[in-house]
């Protein structure tokens, strides 16, 4: 990302979400941005992960220049690319676990024999065999994240994006969400990790802090991951 800005128009005025960003991420990465609310967060999250265009600025993506994209570009990219884990959990109430973990799989054009074992594989490895006919409100609040943590995986997207995963959690629940991220880091998934929290972003390889739309320099870490130095 080069000199990225995001400005939304509300009424008359601008607000200046983003100002003059420029960071780059890695692949194998876990990154963590940090900053108060209204920072800019959301914002920046949502153009690294092709739900928004930014107002200026360059974005390549896997070599791919993808801030002029037009949305059903923008969501070809996204469908195959990213995964998302939001605070929020997102998950709709009136389909089971696994039919939510199989939503993006639906977007993804994948048959229904294939996304249903994906999925349930999905579901494996968040822990949650025993769970996936149950409906979001029949599963605790760590059950939910990790059926969304198994949505954003299903179908092995290189990047992960997760916006404060562990905002509505208990601290206890929290950290096991949080060992589930760092483990999925290990497993080669890039992640970026967006938190208020210092403690939280203390768990990424990589830190940086946004404040007013601006990002400061590094607070943790490199330019470049240890273990990214022997194949560059
Ligand atoms: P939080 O920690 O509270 O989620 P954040 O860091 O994610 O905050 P953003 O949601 O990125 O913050 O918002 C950054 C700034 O842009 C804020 O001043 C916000 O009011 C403004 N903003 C965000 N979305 C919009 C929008 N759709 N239209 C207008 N202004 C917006
Ligand atoms: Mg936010």
């Amino acid at each position: 990302i080069t000199n990225l800005s995001k400005q939304y128009r509300m009424g008359g005025e601008l607000v200046k979400a983003l100002d003059d960003v420029s960071l780059t991420v890695y692949p194998g990465d876990f990154l963590a941005i940090v900053g108060p609310s209204g920072s800019g967060k959301s914002t920046l999250m949502n153009v690294v992960g092709c739900l928004d265009s930014p107002t200026s600025g360059d974005y390549w993506l896997d070599g791919e220049e993808v801030s002029r994209l037009k949305e059903n570009k923008l969501a070809d990219i996204r469908n195959k690319k990213i995964g998302f884990i939001f605070q929020g959990f997102n998950l709709l109430n009136k389909l089971s676990a696994i039919e939510n973990v199989e939503l993006p799989l639906i977007y993804r054009g994948i048959p229904a024999k294939a996304r249903r074992e994906l999925a349930a594989a999905a579901l494996v490895k968040v822990g949650l065999d025993g769970r996936m006919d149950h409906r979001p409100s029949e599963l605790s609040g760590g059950q939910q994240q990790r059926v969304a943590i198994a949505r954003a995986l299903a179908g092995n997207p290189p990047i992960l994006l997760a916006d404060e995963p562990t905002g509505a959690l208990d601290t206890k629940t929290g950290k096991e969400v949080m060992g589930f991220i760092r483990e999925l880091n290990g497993l080669g998934h890039t992640i970026v990790l967006i938190t208020h929290d210092p403690g939280i972003s203390l768990q990424a390889k990589r830190v940086v802090r946004i404040q007013d739309g601006r990002l400061s320099e590094e607070e943790k870490g490199g330019a470049l991951p240890d273990e990214l130095h022997a194949g560059v």
